[in-house]
Protein backbone atom coordinates (compact mmCIF):
# COMPACT_ATOMS: atom_id res chain seq x y z
CA UNK A 1 0.00 0.00 0.00
CA UNK A 2 1.41 3.03 -1.33
CA UNK A 3 1.44 6.45 1.41
CA UNK A 4 2.99 9.77 1.33
CA UNK A 5 6.95 9.77 2.18
CA UNK A 6 7.87 10.13 5.73
CA UNK A 7 11.11 12.32 5.62
CA UNK A 8 10.92 11.37 10.35
CA UNK A 9 12.63 7.87 10.64
CA UNK A 10 13.65 6.20 13.36
CA UNK A 11 15.68 3.09 13.50
CA UNK A 12 15.84 0.24 16.67
CA UNK A 13 19.16 0.46 18.02
CA UNK A 14 19.68 -3.39 17.94
CA UNK A 15 18.78 -3.73 14.40
CA UNK A 16 20.98 -0.64 13.56
CA UNK A 17 23.52 -2.24 15.69
CA UNK A 18 23.30 -5.70 14.05
CA UNK A 19 23.58 -4.00 10.47
CA UNK A 20 26.34 -2.32 11.09
CA UNK A 21 28.19 -5.34 12.93
CA UNK A 22 27.66 -7.39 9.42
CA UNK A 23 28.47 -4.01 7.39
CA UNK A 24 31.82 -4.08 9.47
CA UNK A 25 32.27 -7.78 8.89
CA UNK A 26 31.43 -7.91 5.26
CA UNK A 27 34.17 -4.90 4.76
CA UNK A 28 36.81 -7.05 6.24
CA UNK A 29 36.06 -10.10 4.58
CA UNK A 30 35.17 -8.76 1.47
CA UNK A 31 35.60 -5.69 0.69
CA UNK A 32 39.21 -4.87 1.65
CA UNK A 33 41.30 -8.05 -0.03
CA UNK A 34 40.00 -6.84 -3.38
CA UNK A 35 40.14 -2.85 -3.64
CA UNK A 36 43.83 -2.81 -4.86
CA UNK A 37 42.66 -5.13 -8.09
CA UNK A 38 39.73 -3.34 -8.83
CA UNK A 39 40.83 -0.03 -8.34
CA UNK A 40 43.85 -0.49 -10.27
CA UNK A 41 42.00 -2.30 -13.08
CA UNK A 42 39.29 -0.30 -13.50
CA UNK A 43 36.82 -2.97 -12.98
CA UNK A 44 33.41 -2.87 -11.87
CA UNK A 45 33.07 -4.65 -9.07
CA UNK A 46 30.28 -7.49 -9.94
CA UNK A 47 30.31 -9.34 -6.74
CA UNK A 48 30.55 -7.16 -4.39
CA UNK A 49 27.76 -5.51 -5.84
CA UNK A 50 25.86 -8.37 -5.48
CA UNK A 51 26.84 -8.46 -1.99
CA UNK A 52 25.60 -5.21 -1.06
CA UNK A 53 22.44 -5.93 -2.97
CA UNK A 54 21.93 -8.90 -0.45
CA UNK A 55 23.00 -6.13 2.33
CA UNK A 56 19.64 -4.19 1.47
CA UNK A 57 22.16 -1.73 0.43
CA UNK A 58 20.26 -0.19 -2.48
CA UNK A 59 16.85 -0.27 -0.70
CA UNK A 60 18.66 1.31 2.21
CA UNK A 61 16.88 4.30 2.57
CA UNK A 62 13.46 3.67 0.77
CA UNK A 63 10.48 2.82 2.71
CA UNK A 64 9.99 -0.62 4.48
CA UNK A 65 6.44 -0.31 2.71
CA UNK A 66 8.04 -0.92 -0.35
CA UNK A 67 10.77 -3.54 0.65
CA UNK A 68 13.51 -1.26 1.48
CA UNK A 69 15.41 -0.71 4.65
CA UNK A 70 13.66 2.36 5.18
CA UNK A 71 17.04 3.66 7.66
CA UNK A 72 17.12 7.39 9.04
CA UNK A 73 19.85 9.43 7.79
CA UNK A 74 22.08 9.31 10.51
CA UNK A 75 22.31 5.76 10.22
CA UNK A 76 22.64 5.61 6.69
CA UNK A 77 25.95 8.12 7.01
CA UNK A 78 27.49 5.61 9.45
CA UNK A 79 27.47 2.50 6.84
CA UNK A 80 28.30 5.43 3.86
CA UNK A 81 31.34 6.62 6.30
CA UNK A 82 32.45 3.01 7.25
CA UNK A 83 32.87 1.81 3.49
CA UNK A 84 34.40 4.81 2.91
CA UNK A 85 37.09 4.14 4.94
CA UNK A 86 38.51 1.71 2.80
CA UNK A 87 36.96 2.39 -1.00
CA UNK A 88 34.43 5.20 -2.00
CA UNK A 89 33.48 3.76 -5.58
CA UNK A 90 31.33 1.20 -3.94
CA UNK A 91 28.89 3.86 -2.01
CA UNK A 92 28.68 5.88 -5.24
CA UNK A 93 27.01 2.62 -6.89
CA UNK A 94 23.99 2.68 -4.53
CA UNK A 95 24.21 6.49 -3.73
CA UNK A 96 23.21 7.44 -6.47
CA UNK A 97 20.17 4.90 -7.04
CA UNK A 98 18.71 6.01 -3.75
CA UNK A 99 18.80 9.44 -4.73
CA UNK A 100 16.77 8.25 -8.03
CA UNK A 101 14.66 6.48 -5.41
CA UNK A 102 14.05 9.61 -3.23
CA UNK A 103 12.89 11.53 -6.08
CA UNK A 104 10.08 8.31 -6.91
CA UNK A 105 9.32 8.12 -3.49
CA UNK A 106 8.88 11.59 -2.41
CA UNK A 107 7.22 13.12 -6.01
CA UNK A 108 6.08 10.02 -7.78
CA UNK A 109 2.23 9.43 -8.09
CA UNK A 110 1.17 5.83 -6.26
CA UNK A 111 1.68 3.71 -9.52
CA UNK A 112 5.11 4.68 -10.21
CA UNK A 113 5.93 3.70 -6.54
CA UNK A 114 4.33 0.40 -6.67
CA UNK A 115 5.69 0.01 -9.80
CA UNK A 116 9.64 1.38 -9.86
CA UNK A 117 10.38 1.07 -5.88
CA UNK A 118 9.78 -2.37 -4.95
CA UNK A 119 12.44 -3.79 -7.90
CA UNK A 120 15.12 -0.92 -7.26
CA UNK A 121 14.49 -1.51 -3.38
CA UNK A 122 15.45 -5.48 -4.22
CA UNK A 123 18.19 -4.11 -6.13
CA UNK A 124 16.61 -6.14 -9.40
CA UNK A 125 16.91 -2.78 -11.42
CA UNK A 126 19.58 -0.02 -10.05
CA UNK A 127 19.63 3.53 -11.27
CA UNK A 128 21.13 7.42 -10.88
CA UNK A 129 20.34 10.35 -11.72
CA UNK A 130 20.59 12.51 -14.77
CA UNK A 131 21.08 15.98 -14.32
CA UNK A 132 24.48 17.46 -15.80
CA UNK A 133 24.64 17.98 -19.56
CA UNK A 134 28.21 18.55 -21.95
CA UNK A 135 27.51 22.38 -21.14
CA UNK A 136 25.91 22.50 -17.84
CA UNK A 137 26.32 21.28 -15.00
CA UNK A 138 26.35 23.92 -11.93
CA UNK A 139 24.13 26.13 -14.31
CA UNK A 140 21.27 23.23 -14.09
CA UNK A 141 18.72 25.63 -15.58
CA UNK A 142 21.12 25.99 -18.53
CA UNK A 143 20.34 22.07 -19.93
CA UNK A 144 18.93 21.94 -23.48
CA UNK A 145 17.84 18.38 -23.32
CA UNK A 146 14.11 18.84 -24.30
CA UNK A 147 11.07 16.56 -24.35
CA UNK A 148 7.90 17.41 -26.70
CA UNK A 149 4.60 16.06 -25.64
CA UNK A 150 3.07 13.33 -28.47
CA UNK A 151 -0.55 11.79 -27.70
CA UNK A 152 0.44 9.77 -24.74
CA UNK A 153 3.74 9.44 -25.51
CA UNK A 154 6.85 12.32 -25.03
CA UNK A 155 9.74 12.49 -27.48
CA UNK A 156 13.17 12.97 -25.86
CA UNK A 157 16.15 14.55 -27.46
CA UNK A 158 19.72 15.36 -25.90
CA UNK A 159 22.56 13.83 -24.44
CA UNK A 160 23.41 13.78 -20.55
CA UNK A 161 27.41 13.41 -19.35
CA UNK A 162 29.44 12.36 -16.01
CA UNK A 163 26.23 10.14 -15.36
CA UNK A 164 27.55 7.38 -11.98
CA UNK A 165 25.90 3.86 -13.09
CA UNK A 166 25.82 4.95 -17.04
CA UNK A 167 27.08 1.67 -18.64
CA UNK A 168 25.85 -0.83 -15.69
CA UNK A 169 22.40 0.83 -15.07
CA UNK A 170 18.67 0.32 -15.78
CA UNK A 171 16.93 2.99 -14.50
CA UNK A 172 18.03 6.71 -14.50
CA UNK A 173 15.96 10.01 -13.37
CA UNK A 174 16.28 12.36 -16.16
CA UNK A 175 16.24 16.29 -16.00
CA UNK A 176 14.60 17.47 -19.16
CA UNK A 177 13.00 20.86 -20.63
CA UNK A 178 8.98 20.61 -21.43
CA UNK A 179 8.90 24.09 -22.17
CA UNK A 180 12.26 25.88 -23.47
CA UNK A 181 10.59 29.65 -23.35
CA UNK A 182 9.52 29.12 -19.86
CA UNK A 183 10.32 32.39 -17.77
CA UNK A 184 11.66 31.81 -15.11
CA UNK A 185 13.55 28.74 -16.78
CA UNK A 186 13.29 25.97 -13.92
CA UNK A 187 9.23 26.64 -14.90
CA UNK A 188 9.61 24.98 -17.97
CA UNK A 189 11.77 21.47 -16.06
CA UNK A 190 10.55 18.37 -15.80
CA UNK A 191 11.75 14.83 -14.46
CA UNK A 192 11.36 11.62 -16.04
CA UNK A 193 11.88 7.95 -15.15
CA UNK A 194 13.88 6.70 -18.03
CA UNK A 195 14.34 3.50 -18.26
CA UNK A 196 17.16 1.79 -20.80
CA UNK A 197 14.42 -0.51 -22.37
CA UNK A 198 12.69 2.67 -24.07
CA UNK A 199 13.81 2.74 -28.15
CA UNK A 200 15.68 6.15 -28.70
CA UNK A 201 17.27 5.47 -25.82
CA UNK A 202 21.49 4.36 -25.81
CA UNK A 203 24.42 4.12 -23.50
CA UNK A 204 27.36 6.44 -25.06
CA UNK A 205 31.27 6.63 -23.93
CA UNK A 206 32.41 5.68 -20.86
CA UNK A 207 34.85 8.41 -19.36
CA UNK A 208 38.31 7.56 -18.52
CA UNK A 209 38.96 9.14 -14.64
CA UNK A 210 41.40 10.34 -12.73
CA UNK A 211 39.95 8.50 -9.53
CA UNK A 212 36.91 7.11 -8.18
CA UNK A 213 37.36 4.39 -10.58
CA UNK A 214 35.05 0.91 -10.59
CA UNK A 215 32.14 2.73 -10.99
CA UNK A 216 31.12 3.65 -14.34
CA UNK A 217 30.98 7.46 -15.55
CA UNK A 218 29.29 7.96 -18.92
CA UNK A 219 26.97 9.59 -21.26
CA UNK A 220 23.23 8.71 -22.09
CA UNK A 221 21.80 9.79 -25.64
CA UNK A 222 18.69 9.79 -26.67
CA UNK A 223 17.68 10.39 -30.12
CA UNK A 224 13.46 10.47 -30.84
CA UNK A 225 13.55 8.57 -27.70
CA UNK A 226 9.59 7.54 -26.90
CA UNK A 227 8.76 7.60 -23.22
CA UNK A 228 5.44 6.84 -22.10
CA UNK A 229 4.02 10.01 -20.43
CA UNK A 230 3.30 8.04 -17.34
CA UNK A 231 7.16 7.88 -16.45
CA UNK A 232 6.93 11.67 -15.94
CA UNK A 233 7.27 11.69 -11.92
CA UNK A 234 4.46 13.08 -10.36
CA UNK A 235 2.78 12.95 -14.28
CA UNK A 236 3.25 17.07 -13.40
CA UNK A 237 5.19 19.11 -15.72
CA UNK A 238 7.19 22.31 -14.81
CA UNK A 239 7.96 20.58 -11.25
CA UNK A 240 11.34 18.83 -12.40
CA UNK A 241 13.80 21.45 -11.23
CA UNK A 242 12.26 21.25 -7.38
CA UNK A 243 11.89 17.54 -7.53
CA UNK A 244 15.51 16.96 -8.82
CA UNK A 245 17.23 19.49 -6.30
CA UNK A 246 14.51 18.48 -3.69
CA UNK A 247 16.81 15.21 -3.39
CA UNK A 248 20.09 17.36 -2.87
CA UNK A 249 20.00 17.31 1.01
CA UNK A 250 20.28 13.90 1.03
CA UNK A 251 22.63 14.07 -1.48
CA UNK A 252 24.65 16.29 0.39
CA UNK A 253 24.81 14.56 4.11
CA UNK A 254 25.63 11.27 1.76
CA UNK A 255 28.84 13.07 0.08
CA UNK A 256 29.87 14.66 3.79
CA UNK A 257 29.68 10.95 4.97
CA UNK A 258 32.17 9.84 2.51
CA UNK A 259 34.42 12.75 3.15
CA UNK A 260 33.83 11.63 7.06
CA UNK A 261 34.68 8.35 5.86
CA UNK A 262 38.14 9.44 3.77
CA UNK A 263 39.07 11.69 6.05
CA UNK A 264 38.77 9.05 8.95
CA UNK A 265 40.52 6.49 6.45
CA UNK A 266 43.19 8.78 5.75
CA UNK A 267 43.67 9.93 8.89
CA UNK A 268 44.11 5.67 9.88
CA UNK A 269 46.83 4.99 7.41
CA UNK A 270 48.64 7.81 8.57
CA UNK A 271 48.90 7.01 12.06
CA UNK A 272 49.63 3.19 11.58
CA UNK A 273 52.91 4.19 9.25
CA UNK A 274 53.99 7.48 11.10
CA UNK A 275 54.28 4.59 14.33
CA UNK A 276 56.12 1.86 12.33
CA UNK A 277 58.38 4.05 10.12
CA UNK A 278 61.35 5.35 11.48
CA UNK A 279 64.05 7.81 10.77
CA UNK A 280 66.62 9.67 13.08
CA UNK A 281 66.41 6.63 15.27
CA UNK A 282 62.71 7.05 15.92
CA UNK A 283 59.35 6.92 14.82
CA UNK A 284 58.26 9.60 12.55
CA UNK A 285 55.16 9.90 15.05
CA UNK A 286 57.84 11.19 17.46
CA UNK A 287 59.02 14.48 15.23
CA UNK A 288 57.00 17.50 15.82
CA UNK A 289 56.52 18.04 12.10
CA UNK A 290 54.82 14.68 12.01
CA UNK A 291 52.45 15.56 15.21
CA UNK A 292 51.32 18.87 14.00
CA UNK A 293 49.88 17.12 10.65
CA UNK A 294 48.39 14.07 12.69
CA UNK A 295 46.87 17.08 15.31
CA UNK A 296 45.12 18.77 12.22
CA UNK A 297 43.72 15.60 10.47
CA UNK A 298 42.38 14.37 13.59
CA UNK A 299 40.31 17.27 14.36
CA UNK A 300 39.07 17.59 10.98
CA UNK A 301 38.18 14.32 10.32
CA UNK A 302 35.94 14.95 13.96
CA UNK A 303 34.76 18.15 13.39
CA UNK A 304 33.41 16.41 9.92
CA UNK A 305 31.97 13.25 11.90
CA UNK A 306 30.34 15.73 13.88
CA UNK A 307 29.01 18.42 11.44
CA UNK A 308 27.60 15.10 9.68
CA UNK A 309 25.73 14.04 12.13
CA UNK A 310 24.16 16.89 13.35
CA UNK A 311 22.88 17.20 9.35
CA UNK A 312 21.58 14.12 9.89
CA UNK A 313 19.60 13.98 12.37
CA UNK A 314 18.32 17.70 11.84
CA UNK A 315 17.33 15.85 8.14
CA UNK A 316 15.51 12.69 10.02
CA UNK A 317 13.67 15.35 12.21
CA UNK A 318 11.64 16.04 9.52
CA UNK A 319 13.82 19.81 9.30
CA UNK A 320 15.07 21.95 6.70
CA UNK A 321 18.74 21.47 6.56
CA UNK A 322 19.88 23.07 3.32
CA UNK A 323 22.73 25.27 5.34
CA UNK A 324 23.58 21.84 7.76
CA UNK A 325 23.63 19.65 4.75
CA UNK A 326 25.55 21.93 3.04
CA UNK A 327 28.24 22.87 5.63
CA UNK A 328 28.29 19.47 6.24
CA UNK A 329 29.14 18.24 2.77
CA UNK A 330 31.87 21.36 2.06
CA UNK A 331 33.71 20.63 5.42
CA UNK A 332 33.85 16.90 5.32
CA UNK A 333 35.10 16.93 1.41
CA UNK A 334 37.34 19.34 2.11
CA UNK A 335 38.48 17.33 5.19
CA UNK A 336 38.96 14.54 3.04
CA UNK A 337 41.13 16.23 0.74
CA UNK A 338 43.29 18.25 2.73
CA UNK A 339 43.83 14.54 5.36
CA UNK A 340 44.62 12.54 2.32
CA UNK A 341 47.03 15.18 1.09
CA UNK A 342 48.74 15.21 4.47
CA UNK A 343 48.89 11.84 4.43
CA UNK A 344 50.47 11.60 1.34
CA UNK A 345 53.39 14.18 2.73
CA UNK A 346 53.15 11.40 5.91
CA UNK A 347 54.06 8.32 3.90
CA UNK A 348 56.96 10.39 1.63
CA UNK A 349 58.32 8.33 -1.05
CA UNK A 350 56.09 5.21 -0.68
CA UNK A 351 52.80 7.70 -1.44
CA UNK A 352 53.91 7.30 -4.74
CA UNK A 353 53.44 3.33 -4.74
CA UNK A 354 50.33 2.06 -6.43
CA UNK A 355 51.09 -0.72 -3.38
CA UNK A 356 49.59 1.45 -0.73
CA UNK A 357 46.31 2.50 -0.47
CA UNK A 358 47.37 6.17 0.11
CA UNK A 359 47.25 7.30 -3.42
CA UNK A 360 43.65 6.05 -4.11
CA UNK A 361 42.03 8.24 -0.99
CA UNK A 362 44.38 11.21 -3.16
CA UNK A 363 42.57 10.20 -5.98
CA UNK A 364 39.46 10.01 -4.91
CA UNK A 365 38.60 12.65 -2.28
CA UNK A 366 39.01 15.87 -4.58
CA UNK A 367 35.98 14.72 -6.30
CA UNK A 368 33.44 15.03 -3.16
CA UNK A 369 34.83 18.77 -3.50
CA UNK A 370 32.94 18.73 -6.98
CA UNK A 371 30.51 16.59 -6.52
CA UNK A 372 26.22 17.06 -5.56
CA UNK A 373 27.07 20.93 -6.23
CA UNK A 374 30.50 22.25 -5.97
CA UNK A 375 32.17 23.39 -2.56
CA UNK A 376 32.50 27.35 -4.11
CA UNK A 377 28.26 26.87 -4.53
CA UNK A 378 28.20 25.15 -1.40
CA UNK A 379 29.57 28.16 0.85
CA UNK A 380 27.47 30.82 -1.34
CA UNK A 381 24.27 28.14 -0.97
CA UNK A 382 25.30 28.05 3.60
CA UNK A 383 25.86 32.37 3.33
CA UNK A 384 22.49 32.81 1.92
CA UNK A 385 20.77 30.60 4.07
CA UNK A 386 22.70 32.03 7.22
CA UNK A 387 21.72 35.75 6.09
CA UNK A 388 18.41 34.64 5.47
CA UNK A 389 17.95 33.30 8.83
CA UNK A 390 19.26 35.92 10.48
CA UNK A 391 17.90 39.00 9.41
CA UNK A 392 19.46 41.99 10.50
CA UNK A 393 16.51 43.69 12.42
CA UNK A 394 16.92 41.39 15.05
CA UNK A 395 19.96 42.40 16.55
CA UNK A 396 19.36 46.35 14.65
CA UNK A 397 20.21 47.72 19.00
CA UNK A 398 23.30 46.08 18.55
CA UNK A 399 24.17 47.70 15.68
CA UNK A 400 26.72 51.18 15.14
CA UNK A 401 23.74 53.92 14.83
CA UNK A 402 24.27 56.27 11.83
CA UNK A 403 25.70 59.68 12.76
CA UNK A 404 22.21 62.05 13.69
CA UNK A 405 22.21 65.01 11.15
CA UNK A 406 21.89 68.77 12.65
C1 LIG B 1 33.04 11.47 -11.17
C2 LIG B 1 31.83 12.32 -11.39
C3 LIG B 1 30.57 11.77 -11.20
C4 LIG B 1 29.44 12.55 -11.49
N1 LIG B 1 28.20 11.95 -11.37
C5 LIG B 1 27.11 12.65 -11.79
C6 LIG B 1 25.82 12.01 -11.82
O1 LIG B 1 25.65 10.85 -11.43
N2 LIG B 1 24.77 12.73 -12.30
C7 LIG B 1 24.90 14.01 -12.74
O2 LIG B 1 23.90 14.58 -13.18
N3 LIG B 1 26.11 14.65 -12.71
C8 LIG B 1 27.21 13.99 -12.25
N4 LIG B 1 28.43 14.61 -12.24
C9 LIG B 1 28.55 15.99 -12.70
C10 LIG B 1 28.77 16.97 -11.56
O3 LIG B 1 27.58 17.10 -10.83
C11 LIG B 1 29.24 18.29 -12.18
O4 LIG B 1 30.54 18.08 -12.70
C12 LIG B 1 29.24 19.41 -11.17
O5 LIG B 1 27.92 19.77 -10.84
C13 LIG B 1 29.96 20.67 -11.69
O6 LIG B 1 29.47 21.02 -12.94
P1 LIG B 1 30.49 21.33 -14.16
O7 LIG B 1 31.46 20.21 -14.19
O8 LIG B 1 29.68 21.58 -15.37
O9 LIG B 1 31.26 22.61 -13.72
P2 LIG B 1 30.79 24.16 -14.01
O10 LIG B 1 29.36 24.33 -13.67
O11 LIG B 1 31.21 24.51 -15.40
O12 LIG B 1 31.70 24.93 -12.97
C14 LIG B 1 33.08 25.23 -13.20
C15 LIG B 1 33.60 26.08 -12.05
O13 LIG B 1 32.87 27.32 -11.97
C16 LIG B 1 32.30 27.46 -10.67
N5 LIG B 1 31.00 28.12 -10.81
C17 LIG B 1 30.00 27.79 -11.65
N6 LIG B 1 28.96 28.63 -11.51
C18 LIG B 1 29.30 29.51 -10.53
C19 LIG B 1 28.63 30.62 -9.91
N7 LIG B 1 27.40 30.97 -10.24
N8 LIG B 1 29.31 31.29 -8.94
C20 LIG B 1 30.55 30.92 -8.57
N9 LIG B 1 31.22 29.88 -9.12
C21 LIG B 1 30.61 29.18 -10.07
C22 LIG B 1 32.18 26.05 -10.13
O14 LIG B 1 32.13 26.05 -8.70
C23 LIG B 1 33.44 25.41 -10.67
O15 LIG B 1 34.52 25.77 -9.85
C24 LIG B 1 29.58 13.89 -11.91
C25 LIG B 1 30.86 14.45 -12.04
C26 LIG B 1 31.97 13.68 -11.78
C27 LIG B 1 33.34 14.30 -11.97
Amino acid sequence: MATAYNQTRHVDPDFETQLLDSIDKWIDRELRPVVLEHDHGDIWPEKIVAQMVDLGLFGATIGEEYGGLGLPAATYVKIVARICNYWMAPTGIFNSHLILALAIEKFGTPSQKSKWLPKMARGEIRGGLALTEPDAGTDLQGIRMTARRDGDHYILNGTKTWISNAIYGDVFALLVKTDVNADPRYKGMSLFIADKGLPGFRTGRKIAKLGYNSIDSGELIFEDCRIPADQLIGNIEGQGFFQATGGLELGRINVAARGVGMAEGALRLATDYAQVRKTMGKPIAEHQAIQLKLGEMVTRARAARLLTIDAAQAYDRGERVDMEAGMAKYFASEAAAENAQEAMRIFGGYSYSKEFDIERFYRDAMLLCIGEGTNEMQRMIIAKQWIKRNPAYNRSTHLPQPPQRG
